[in-house]
């Protein structure tokens, strides 16, 4: 049995009101939410229910905004921390994980490579050196993955990829 406290505190998936994904609140927000008929209940949390005095509201886990909010353009900051995140701290070229990251220029600066979403990758410290200055074919490294611009469902999938499989339909995970 859970806690009132951890109930409270567990995450809602928000959708707008086209059932795009939003962001996340708590159970707290998302019941205030509903009790003011700012938003719906679109799935509940299993078997969970909120007891008050008078009362037992089943707990949110999706709930859907009744007006349409309008979400300004979102863009993922283009920085180190950001670049690590979006390729899951594993450098691109050899897999590594859990060793000293640095970033790399996939088209080397010196040669005309930009800072970019698309230029930039997460490599370990022994690929770079390899790199140098290099394209990577040169030196036979060939990157896993092409590097994209992060999309905002795709930030919240990854942050959401492990605890939540209820959401995944809204998500566009299946
Ligand atoms: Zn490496």
């Amino acid at each position: 049995m859970e806690s009132k406290v951890n109930i409270i505190n567990r995450s809602v998936l928000v959708l707008n009101q086209t059932y795009e994904p939003l962001h996340i609140c708590d159970v707290k927000r998302a019941i205030t939410l509903i009790l003011e008929q700012k938003a719906s209940l679109v799935l509940t949390a299993d078997h969970l229910y909120l007891h008050t005095v008078s009362n037992a509201y089943p707990v949110p886990s999706v709930i859907r905004i009744h007006q349409y909010i309008h979400v300004p353009h979102w863009e993922a900051v283009l920085n180190k921390a950001n670049i690590f995140r979006r390729d899951n701290y594993t450098c691109q070229y050899c897999g590594a994980q859990n060793v000293p990251l640095t970033i790399d220029h996939v088209v080397p600066k010196v040669r005309g490579g930009s800072d970019s979403w698309t230029n930039l990758v997460t490599a370990c410290v022994e690929c770079n050196n390899r790199k140098g200055n290099h394209l990577p074919e040169e030196v036979g490294l060939k990157l896993r993955t092409q590097p994209k611009k992060p999309h905002k469902i795709h930030t919240m999938q990854r942050y959401l990829a492990a605890p939540v499989e209820e959401w995944r339909p809204y998500l566009f995970l299946d």
